[in-house]
C-alpha cells in the first residue's frame, strides 16, 4: 500500500525528538442521547432511534442529558482535572450527510474539565506523566457506508447509506498536552496512555469503552523536530485508531514517515491521515481544518452548564479505587512480582484472577491457570482471556480438585481442556472423561507389583539403596494408570514393597 519511504525507528530517534498529542473520544454508556430522549441501544434498526432533535428539524430543542454531564465531570476528576464553574456548549459547523444538523453540539474554548494528568506505568515499570489539556462534552455524528466500490471508501463508491441512530450519543473528548520526552518509548507511552484511559473509564462505569466497537477511538497527533530544538515541528493527525497495537504501529510508522520526509529536506503537511489495519502504515486524508473554518459559535438553545461545587464534591467523595491503585494493591495481596502482574494486566487477566480468588482459589492456583494454559488458549484461538467459555468459578472448583488430591496437574489440564470444550462442569467432565487420580490402593498395589515385575534389575538397584532408581518405575506405573495415579503416593508403595 505504501510506496514512502522510511527511515528506520532507531535512525529516526538518533536524529529526533518526537512530541505527540492523543485525542480520545470515549462515547458514553449513557440510557439517552446527549441531548434528546432517543435511545442508545446498539444494533436497532437503521434510522429507528432519530426524532426531531437529533435530526435538526427545523424548532426542535436540545436538553442536556444530565447523567452525561456527570459522567464528564467523573472522568475529569479521575483525571486530575479542574472542573468548569460554569462552561458552555459551542456549535462546530460543517457541512456533511453524518451530521443532519448541519453543526455538532460541542464545547470549545470553555470545556467541562481541564489542566489535569494521568500517570501511566510502562513496561519497565517507570511511571510516565501524562498532562491532559481538556476534556470536553460532544456528540457523535451519524454513520456513513459507502456501497459499490471496492475499499468501502467513498471513493469509487457508487451511492452512499445514512444511520443516524448514532447522531447525537455522548462523547467525550480527551485531549492531551503535548507529550514531550517520551523518545524512543514514545510507541509504548501512547499504547499504556490509551490502556490506562480505557481501564479508568471502565473503572468508573461510565463507558464501557470497547475499542473494537468503536465505542473508544484514537487521534494520534504526532511531529518530530530535531533534538535539542525547542519548538514544535509540524503535526501530522492519524483519525480513528482503534485498538491498542494499532495506536503503537501509528506512532511508529510516523516516526518513521516524518524522518524521512525531513531527512530529504521536505516539508510535514499538516492533515489528516487514515491508518491501515493490514500493514500498519497510514496514508494521506484531508488536509486540516483550522478553528475558524469551523466557525464556533457559543450554542443558543442550550443553557450553561453550571456544577455546584457541592456536586462535586460528591462526585469527587463516590470515584471508585482507581485502577493504578487497585492494581498495586491487588499485587501486594497475591504476591506478584512486577513482571507477573504486567503479564497479567497485559493478557486482561486481572478481573478473572480477582473473581478466582473469590470462588475460593489460592492466589497462586488463580494465577497459574489464567497466565498459563488459559492464556496460552486465548493467544491461540485468537480471543480474548474473557471471551474464553469458562468461568472464574470453573477455575475454582479445577483448583479445589487438585488441592483435595482428585486431580493431578496432567489430568486437571484435561478437565480444563473439557471445560472449554462445552463438555460440562468439571465434575462432569472428569466423570465423562473418568479423568479422576486412582487412589483406590488396591489397584495402586496392583499397578506396582506389576511393574517390580516387569523391571527385575531396576528393583535389584533399589533394593540395593539406589532410590533415585524408583523414578522409572513410578513412570511405568504412571503410563499403566493412563497418568491418572498420585505420583507420590506411587513412590511410596514402591519403596514400601521393596523394604526400602
Ligand atoms: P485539533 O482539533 O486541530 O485536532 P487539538 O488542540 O484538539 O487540535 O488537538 C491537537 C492535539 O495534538 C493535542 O493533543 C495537542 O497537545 C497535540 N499537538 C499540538 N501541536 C502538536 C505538535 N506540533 N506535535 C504533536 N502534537 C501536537
Ligand atoms: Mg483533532
Ligand atoms: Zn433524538
Amino acid at each position: 500500500m505504501s510506496t514512502v519511504d522510511l527511515v528506520s525507528f532507531d535512525d529516526a530517534l538518533a536524529t529526533y525528538d518526537p512530541v505527540m498529542g492523543l485525542e480520545v473520544h470515549v462515547e458514553l454508556g449513557t440510557r439517552t442521547k446527549m441531548f434528546c430522549g432517543c435511545s442508545t441501544e446498539l444494533g436497532a434498526a437503521p434510522n429507528s432511534q432519530v426524532c426531531p432533535t437529533c435530526l435538526g428539524l427545523p424548532g426542535a430543542l436540545p436538553v442536556v442529558n444530565a447523567t452525561g454531564v456527570e459522567s464528564a465531570i467523573k472522568i475529569g476528576l479521575a483525571l486530575n482535572c479542574e472542573i468548569a464553574e460554569w462552561c458552555r456548549f459551542a456549535r462546530k459547523n460543517y457541512f456533511y450527510p453524518d451530521m443532519p444538523k448541519n453543526f455538532q453540539t460541542s464545547q470549545y474554548d470553555e470545556p467541562i474539565a481541564f489542566n489535569g494528568y494521568l500517570d501511566v506505568q510502562l513496561e519497565d515499570g517507570e511511571v510516565f506523566r501524562v498532562e491532559i489539556e481538556r476534556a470536553h462534552m460532544e456528540e457523535d455524528t451519524g454513520k456513513s457506508t459507502h456501497v459499490g466500490g471496492a475499499t468501502g471508501r467513498i471513493h469509487g463508491a457508487s451511492h452512499s447509506l445514512l444511520d443516524y441512530n448514532r447522531a447525537g450519543i455522548p462523547l467525550i473528548e480527551i485531549v492531551t498536552k503535548p507529550i514531550e520526552g517520551a523518545g524512543r518509548r514514545a510507541p509504548e507511552v501512547a499504547r499504556a496512555y490509551v490502556a490506562e484511559l480505557r481501564e479508568l473509564i471502565r473503572a468508573l462505569g461510565v463507558s464501557e469503552a470497547r475499542m473494537e466497537q468503536g465505542q473508544m477511538r484514537c487521534d494520534v497527533n504526532l511531529s518530530l523536530r530535531p533534538i535539542g530544538r525547542e519548538k514544535f515541528g509540524t503535526r501530522s493527525e492519524t483519525k480513528n485508531v482503534n485498538s491498542l497495537r494499532s495506536v503503537e504501529r501509528a506512532v511508529r510508522y510516523e516516526i518513521e514517515r516524518h524522518a524521512a520526509v525531513l531527512d530529504e529536506g521536505g516539508t510535514i503537511v499538516q492533515e489528516t491521515r487514515h491508518f491501515h489495519e493490514d500493514d500498519g502504515t497510514t496514508t494521506s486524508g484531508r488536509v486540516k481544518e483550522e478553528a475558524e473554518d469551523y466557525r464556533y459559535f457559543p450554542e443558543p438553545d442550550l443553557v450553561p452548564v453550571a456544577p455546584s461545587r457541592e456536586w462535586v464534591e460528591e462526585l469527587r467523595a463516590g470515584l471508585p479505587e482507581l485502577p493504578r491503585v487497585r492494581r498495586a494493591r491487588l499485587q501486594a495481596e497475591w504476591g506478584l512480582s512486577d513482571k507477573d502482574m504486567q503479564a497479567a494486566v497485559n493478557a486482561g487477566a486481572v478481573d478473572l484472577i480477582e473473581a478466582t480468588i473469590a470462588e475460593g482459589a489460592p492466589a497462586d492456583q488463580a494465577r497459574k491457570w489464567w497466565l498459563g494454559e488459559l492464556s496460552r488458549t486465548a493467544n491461540e484461538t485468537q480471543r480474548e482471556l474473557a471471551a474464553l467459555p469458562i468461568t472464574p468459578a470453573q477455575v475454582a472448583r479445577v483448583s479445589a480438585l487438585v488441592k483435595e488430591g482428585k486431580l493431578n496437574d496432567k489430568l486437571a489440564r484435561q478437565v480444563i481442556d473439557g471445560v472449554l470444550k462445552g463438555e460440562g462442569e468439571p465434575d462432569e467432565v472428569v466423570e465423562k472423561r473418568g479423568l479422576a487420580v486412582v487412589s483406590d490402593e488396591g489397584a495402586l498395589t496392583t499397578a506396582v507389583e506389576e511393574a517390580i515385575a516387569a523391571n527385575p534389575g531396576v528393583a535389584e538397584k533399589i533394593r540395593g539403596g539406589k532410590v533415585a532408581a524408583a523414578g522409572a518405575l513410578v513412570g511405568a506405573v504412571m503410563k499403566a494408570t493412563r497418568g491418572q495415579a498420585d505420583a507420590a503416593r506411587v513412590k511410596e508403595l514402591i519403596l514400601e514393597k521393596l523394604g526400602v
